[in-house]
């Protein structure tokens, strides 16, 4: 079978070796499709500080079941299915608390340990997730990025009822805007500087856009939430501009829960956040629950995920597909591979 190993920056080697065998609780899919993400990215550039070459990446996948291990029950060759990317001692304080996503020692799929990018691919099966019947494959490899956004919108208050202000149109923050609309918020700002990735919020059903190079947030807001303030802000950008936006904005004694991922380390305003009584939440991947909703509201149409694939590459072309996404960084959003018929 073919493997795709990124074997240093910018260099990615599609070589053959043996298709992996179902250990005892194992299972064994051919590798449909799997997403490039945000980590992928500064995997192939080497600029992500927990991931070292050489590694075969690929943490969004979804494959066929083509064997399982002697214990694996419940789960039957021919089956879609994608798995939660987590691998966590289950011993550790937050395992212990059910908050494996932040274990001691939490290993992620395609980041720390072998990823998906080959033919056949082996996981444990605790971690499988069945793709309901009728959900397209390639929609089934956002599943994810989508559980990103829904971890995201559990973290902070309850959204039901509530002015939502998401920062950052990119998939995470895209996705972020459509979960809390689908947990029932009254009203979801979505603001970024690309028109581009503003219009795909639009057509995934997110209805309040606001190009921030054009309009304040503050304007913005007025206008989204008629006249009313954001009960609550997402910060899916990752800079400190944005954070600090969103303090100055916030009501006082609310949340804004932090999902970006920062590259710099930014001087953020602490004095309105003691003032103020806010909440700065982090929020990382998902935990099961997260996943089980993800899949449930994506199965009804509460989360749209086809306007976010930009474009699909077949495994041969992987190191094409990084260059044309850093070649499209602002008409690009979700870009997936293509890695068996
Ligand atoms: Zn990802
Ligand atoms: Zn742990």
């Amino acid at each position: 079978m073919k493997i795709a190993t990124l074997t240093n920056p910018e260099e990615i080697l599609i070589t053959e070796t043996t298709k992996p065998a179902a250990k005892e609780n194992e299972i064994v899919i051919k590798v449909d499709y799997i997403g490039i993400c945000g980590s992928d990215i500064h995997a192939y550039y080497g600029k992500h500080p927990f991931i070292t070459c050489p590694i075969t990446l690929g943490h969004e996948f979804v494959g066929r079941v083509v064997e399982t291990g002697k214990g694996v029950k419940g789960v039957l060759p021919g089956e879609l299915v994608t798995a939660i990317p987590q691998i966590f001692c289950h011993q550790c304080e937050p395992c212990r608390s059910g908050r494996y996503n932040i274990c001691d020692t939490l290993k992620v799929i395609g980041c720390q340990t072998p990823g998906a990018a080959c033919d056949y691919f082996a996981f444990d099966a605790s971690l499988v997730k069945k793709i309901p019947k009728g959900m397209p494959k390639e929609i089934a490899a956002t599943i994810e990025p989508a559980a990103v956004g829904v971890h995201a919108v559990h973290r902070g208050a309850d959204v039901k009822g509530k002015n939502v202000v998401v920062m950052g149109a990119g998939t995470i923050g895209n996705l972020t805007a459509q979960a809390a609309l689908a947990e029932g918020a009254k009203q979801v700002l979505i603001t970024d500087l690309s028109d581009y990735r503003l219009e795909v919020a639009r057509e995934c059903g997110i209805s309040q856009i606001a190009n921030t190079g054009k309009v304040s947030v503050e304007i913005a807001m007025k206008q989204a939430f008629q006249g009313d303030k954001a009960d609550i802000f997402f910060e899916c950008v990752g800079i400190g501009a944005t954070v600090n936006q969103a303090i100055e904005l916030s009501k006082k004694g609310h949340d804004i829960v932090v999902v970006g991922v920062f590259g710099n380390r930014p001087e953020i305003n602490m004095s309105l956040v003691q003032d103020k009584e806010l909440r700065l939440i982090g929020s990382l991947m998902y935990v099961e629950k997260d996943y089980d909703r993800t899949i449930d509201l994506m199965n009804r149409g509460m989360i749209h995920t086809k306007p976010l694939i930009s474009k699909t590459f077949e495994l041969a072309d992987y190191a094409k597909a990084f260059r044309y996404i850093e070649e499209h960084k602002d008409s690009s959003l979700k870009v997936l591979i293509q890695v068996s018929e």
